[in-house]
Parts: structure tokens; sequence; C-alpha cells
């Protein structure tokens, strides 16, 4: 049964549907948050297949993660009622794959070739710059590894760089060079790689450029404000001068400049093509006009916005809620138990989205949703427990909990490499089945009897006194210690901090999260009365939690960083950590390019809400184990005040005189009460804002924060601690 064409645009407004069924080469949708881009590509290609009878084969559809590929494509089906499986949708590493596994020998590439993960791309810099008698301490191979794979970003290889007499360049340029003879000759393809040779492949060979540009007469791009110089010039290749290409996007939603996306590309899709049509849709089907105008609010801080309109015809809804918690345990508490209620009334787990800027603040929240035995899942990553320097750290406690783990002995005993080789690794297990002992004990017997090799010997004596020396501090040492002990002491820290710089940063960050973890752990009367170690009980209660998976279909609520939750829905959004050095993220918070990019991120959070929107921060946190003051985030107060209603804390602060709380002129030593360094009314200097006057305070000691009202910055809230006022 064939499907009506109209069918497929009846559920569009009229933009939408001028979109779907353009006759224009090229066509440009721009448009704010929640508008229907996604919507407009899907229908866009059943009107494709269906009205104009282009072939599934002939369509191309570029989506930013697989899973909103394997998405899209389902509903494709669900609208045309069939499976089309020939239709190509993927992200543009697997589609640049895919090609270079169809044409691996005009690629230049050995059938099988291999995939270089970037720790296998860390290695080979290494080796390089060894070869090229390059000192690492000068030259640091991540720098070099960022440095490589920004240039593939950018499309160009070495000779298509001009060192312009810059002696680094230069270096860096030869190692670049070297890195890639290598590559060559073993056939070894990184990430970077993928992209860029699949651009070159169609560039240098005409026949397939013709056939693919054949083939591909229709391209259709989501997302395209994140693409990078390479991915656009790609989709401009495979388009040729025939084929029709329709990319959809928004600025405000660009997020990943830190991977060498830009948002020009919009702007030269413009100049590319100047015929371009351009739809611009101002619906949003999404959230309550609240939501929009919450984030209509935040974004407009940003400068430099191509700008749009976006309203909302649903009704005003719910007020987002602001929780002020005293404490990151307080407000995980409450976000669960928050969740706790909606699913006793009629929200489904799934419905319910927690978002967050750094993989680390899922610990908390995972902890306390684990006690309510609510379900949950990491989307797009795993759960705290379950990564992977968290069970390297955790090995290295178990060992020190009991020698005989052979688990965890397995796991740490060349991690990180210390030259103990598969070879003695199967000697020392073979010599433990025919003893039937522990691993821990075979090794000891194989260092006895000297039969392991001088350099394994020598780096088992360092592995085991290591151990050992753990275990005798633990018996002195918090446990909070003990971990980053463990840390620090068995290289681990180092060994991440050779990976790229973001995923280095989470590794570390989730590591400083275990030490909080065992920082805030007690044990239990019962545990006590058991005579368990807190390091045993400790290790219990965290693979109790880890074996707590439940794999059935049941709903799930969805944690997420705010930058996997690109292009998603849910009824309801929280958002939790929105404190200044957290989000907006510290490395971010001084720069303004960077801080305008965390603004957007924050606006993707916010709009990825439907209904309900609740934003939430700590006034103190733990850091490294110890607790912190913290700030409420500045996007926080962006949000305008008459859309919010605040539970507990305050981000918009009541003015003084109106409180009569502290009166301007009031001394605060009165007995018994802290002497507090400054007073409402006074003049104060801020090394960065300038003057201003002390209009209120809050809190005491190391937690006091300081609202001053500064003649040119505006109102700022600081922390007494660290803003170093100077009285006037
Ligand atoms: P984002 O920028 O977050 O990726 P988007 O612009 O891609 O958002 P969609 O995800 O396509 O927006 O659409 C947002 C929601 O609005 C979806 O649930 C979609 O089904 C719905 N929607 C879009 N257009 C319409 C419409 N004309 N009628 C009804 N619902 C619509
Ligand atoms: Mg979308």
């Amino acid at each position: 049964m064939s499907l009506d064409p109209h069918s497929i645009i009846e559920n569009l407004n009229e933009t939408q549907a001028q979109a779907v069924t353009t006759d224009a080469q090229h066509a440009l949708v721009l448009a704010g948050a929640g508008s229907g881009k996604t919507r407009v590509l899907v229908h866009r290609i059943a009107w494709l297949i269906t009205a104009e009878f282009v072939s599934p084969y002939s369509i191309l559809a570029v989506t930013f993660t697989n899973k909103a590929a394997a998405e899209m494509r389902n509903r494709v089906s669900h609208m045309l009622n069939r499976e089309i499986r020939d239709l190509w949708i993927g992200t543009f590493h697997s589609i640049a794959l895919r090609l270079l596994q169809i044409n691996n020998e005009a690629a230049g590439l050995p059938r099988n070739f291999q995939i270089l993960d970037s720790d296998d791309q860390y290695r080979l810099i290494r080796r390089c710059l060894s070869e090229l008698e390059l000192d690492e301490k000068q030259w640091p191979p991540r720098t070099v590894q960022a440095y490589i794979n920004d240039q593939k970003n950018e499309g160009l290889r070495p000779d298509e760089i001009d060192d312009m007499g810059d002696y680094n360049t230069e270096i860096f340029l030869k190692v670049y060079g070297h890195y890639d003879d290598h590559c060559r000759r073993a056939g070894l393809v990184d990430f970077s790689e993928m992209l860029i040779r699949a651009h070159e492949l169609l560039l240098d060979n005409d026949d397939l450029r013709a056939k693919y540009q054949q083939r591909f007469s229709h391209v259709l791009v989501d997302e395209f404000q994140d693409t990078n110089a390479i991915q656009s010039a790609f989709i401009q290749v495979l388009a040729g001068d025939k084929n029709s290409v329709m990319v959809v996007g928004d600025d405000d939603q660009s997020i990943y400049a830190w991977r060498g996306a830009r948002v020009d590309h919009i702007l030269d899709f413009q100049t590319l093509y100047p015929k371009a049509e351009q739809y611009k849709l101002e619906q949003n089907y999404r959230s309550t006009q609240t939501i929009l105008d919450a984030a209509n609010g935040v974004i407009a801080n940003n400068q430099k916005r191509l700008g749009k309109n976006l309203w909302s015809a649903q009704s005003k809804g719910e007020k987002i809620q602001v929780y002020g918690a005293h404490s990151d345990y307080d407000e995980a508490y409450f976000v669960a138990e928050q969740i706790d209620r909606m699913l006793s009334n009629t929200t489904k787990a799934n419905e319910i989205a927690i978002l967050y800027r750094s993989n680390a603040q899922s610990r908390l929240l995972e902890e306390n949703l684990l006690k309510r035995s609510i379900p949950y899942q990491i989307y797009g990553g795993l759960r705290f427990f379950e990564r992977m320097e968290i069970k390297d750290v955790l090995a290295y406690a178990r060992l020190v909990n009991n020698r005989h783990d052979d688990l965890a002995f397995e796991r740490v005993i060349n991690t990180p490499t210390r030259g103990i080789g598969q070879t003695t690794v199967n000697r020392i297990r073979n010599q433990a089945q025919m003893d039937t002992i522990s691993l821990w004990q075979a090794a000891a017997q194989l260092m006895q009897n000297g039969t392991l090799s001088a350099r394994a010997a020598g780096s088992y004596v360092q592995f085991s006194g290591l151990i050992d020396e753990l275990e005798l501090n633990s018996r002195e040492y918090s446990l909070a210690e003990l971990f980053s002990d463990i840390i620090e002491r068995s290289g681990l820290k180092d060994h991440y901090l050779k990976e790229p710089p973001e995923k280095a940063q989470s590794r570390l960050e989730n590591l400083d999260e275990l030490i909080n973890a065992a920082e805030s752990f007690s044990l239990s009367d019962e545990e006590s009365s058991l005579g368990l170690t807190p390091l045993s009980a400790f290790l219990s209660q965290v693979s109790l939690d880890a074996g707590d998976t439940d794999n059935n279909n049941e709903p799930h609520v969805q944690l997420m960083t705010l930058h996997s939750a690109k292009g998603l829905e849910f009824p309801v959004v929280f958002i939790v950590g929105l404190e200044q050095g957290l989000f907006p993220h510290i490395q971010s918070m001084e720069d303004p390019v960077k801080l305008q990019e965390e603004r957007r991120l924050a606006y993707v959070g916010i709009t990825r809400a439907e209904k309900q929107l609740i934003l939430c921060y700590a006034t103190s946190r733990r850091i490294r184990g110890k607790m912190s003051a913290c700030l409420p985030s500045q996007f926080l107060r962006e949000v305008p005040k008459e859309l919010i209603n605040q539970i507990r804390g305050n981000i918009h602060p009541p003015k003084p005189q109106m409180s009569g709380y502290h009166r301007p002129g009031t001394t605060f030593n009165r007995p018994g009460q802290e002497q507090l360094p400054y007073q409402i009314g006074q003049t104060v200097r801020h090394s960065r804002f300038g003057e201003g006057v002390v209009t209120d305070m809050n809190g005491k000691g190391d937690y006091l924060q300081v609202l001053v009202q500064f003649n040119d910055a505006g109102p700022k809230v600081l922390a007494a601690k660290y803003a170093q006022l100077e009285v006037l």
C-alpha cells in the first residue's frame, strides 16, 4: 500500500512543510531548540522517497550520534511503514569509515586496516618523538597529539601548513609528518584521520567522486552548527554541483568548539550557496512558554548571535523550581526525593532526565537513586563504579584489602605498564594453577626461585612493596587518604594524564569524586560490631551498588552530561550543580569566548525540558575530599526572576533595606557573635570588578558570602574567603 504524500506534511506547520517539500537545491534551516529541525529532516526523507520517488539508496543523512542515527532510521521506517535498509544514516565518522572500508585500496589502506584509538595514537606519537630525538618534557606528547588532531580537523596535512618561520610550529610539523609516515606504512587510521582520508579519497579519485556524487542525490545534515572544517568540506565534495543539500542547525546550540566545530560554517553555507533557501522556524513545540523564556533570558547574554525568536503555543506552564541545597549531598537527596514523589504519581521514570556538567557528578545522584531503588541509566556512558579509572583504583584497594583477590591482581599488575609483560603474568598464572594458590602467592614463589627475568623481578618488588606499604599506611590513614595515596603512588594519575585533555580531565574528576565518596563514608553500627575495617566495608558497599544493575526493560531515569543531551527531550529535566566553577566550568569562567560556549550549553540543557524544569545548586560541595563553599552559577541569575519559584536558598538576594535583616551601618560584633570582616554599606574594592558597596552578607566563617553592588560590574555575590575585598 503506498503512502499518500500529503500525510507526510499533515502534521507540520507551514514553514516546516515548505522546507520538507522544497525544490531548492540547497536549503538551510536555521532555528532554535525544539522548533522541529530534526522533524523536518525525518519528514523530508519520507517525502523524498514517497512523493519524489527518490530511492533510499540515493539519500545520505548525517546525525551527531549513532543513537540519533538509529532513531532517525526508525522514525522514517515508522512513517513509511516499512524497513528502509539502503538509506545511509550515520555520524560523520561512521560514514567516513564505511567509505574507507569499501574503497580501502583507492584510499591506500590495507583490507583490514587498523583503527587507532586515542591511547594508541598517543603511544605512537611518543614513539615518533623518541625516533626524532625530541625530549618529551619540551614537546609533551599530549600537546603534539592535540596539535595533530586539530590540523586534521581543519583538513590540513603537514605539507599544507606554513610554519611561518616559527620554530615550535616547525617541530610540531616534523612530528606530524613523521607520524603520518608511520600510519601510512602500517595502514593505521586514527579518528581524525577517518574524515580527512575519506575527504581526500573523494577529492583525489575522479571516478569514485563521480560515483558517490551520482549516488547521493540528496544529502541532509542535522546539528550543522557543530560541524568542523573537514566535515563541512566533506559534505561539499559529496554534494558537487548537482546534488541537493539540506542542513539544519542552531547557532545557539554550538557546544563543540573545543573539537574544532565552528558556527561560521552556517554563514559559510550561505556564502557557498548564495541561492540557498533559508527557513526560520520560530514555533517551539517542545517546551512551555516559561521554560522558553528562561532559555531566552539566559542566551540573551551572549554576543554575536544570529538571532531568532522562539515562541510556544503551549500555556505558560509551571514555574521553574530553583533549589539551593546546603551541600552536594543535600542536592542529590533532594533530586532523588523529588523523583520518588513524581514516580508515585503518573510520571514514568524515562520521562525524567538529570543533566550535569561533569561526569563525576553522577556518583552522588546514583547513590541516592540506588537507595530509593529508582531505576536509572547513564545515557551514553557508564555508571560511576563501572568506569575504568574507578575500577583500576578499586582494584588496588581490593589488593590492599586482600592479597588473594586474583581478579584485582590481574587488573593492576601491569596497569600502568611497569614492565611486567604477558609472559611473566602467564608464568605467575601457571604457577598458581599448579599449586592451587593465589596469584600473589605464586608471584612470591617465583620471586623466591629467581625464575622471573631481572626486569620483571625488579618491577615486581616495587609493586608488591607498594601494596604492602599502602596497607601499613591504611591502618593509620583515613580511607580518603588511602585512595589519594593509591591514585598518586600507583602511577595511575600520571597514566591518565597522558590521555587527550578532555578524557584525562574527566577521569581525574571521577577520581576526585572517589576520594569524596571515601571521605563521606562511615561504618554502620553493624559493620563496626562485626569488626570490619572501613576499607573492606567500603569495598563491599561498592560491589553491592555496582551489582545492582537491572537490565530489564522497565523505564529508567536518564542521567547524562549536558553535552550528550543535545537533540533529546524529556517532560521533566533536572539540571544540577549550577555553581560558579562547576557550571560555568572553572576552565571557561575567565575567558569570554569559552564562557559563551558554556552559556550555550546551559541553553541546550534548559531547552531539553518539556513541562518541568528544576535547577539545583549547592552552597557547599566536597572537592577532593574537602568541603568548599560555592556560589550559585551566574546562569541562574540570568533566568528572569519572575519565572522562578525558589524552593530554598536565594539566587536573587532581597534588597538589604527590604530584608531588614542587616541594616546599613550595623556592626556585627555583638556579644556571642562572630566578628564579620565587612559591614553593610561599606565601600570595598575587588581586583577585577573595581569599587562597590557591600549590600548584604550571608553565612559565616569560610562560607561567608558577600553581596556587593559594584559601580561598573553590577551586583555580584562573592565568597569572602576568596574575594580578598579591600576595605576603602
Ligand atoms: P533541537 O534543537 O533540540 O535538536 P529540534 O529543532 O530538532 O530541536 P525536534 O526535536 O525536531 O526539534 O522537535 C521538538 C519536538 O516538537 C518534538 O517532539 C517534535 O515531534 C515536536 N514537533 C515539531 N514540529 C511539530 C509540529 N509541527 N507539530 C507537532 N509537534 C511538532
Ligand atoms: Mg534536533
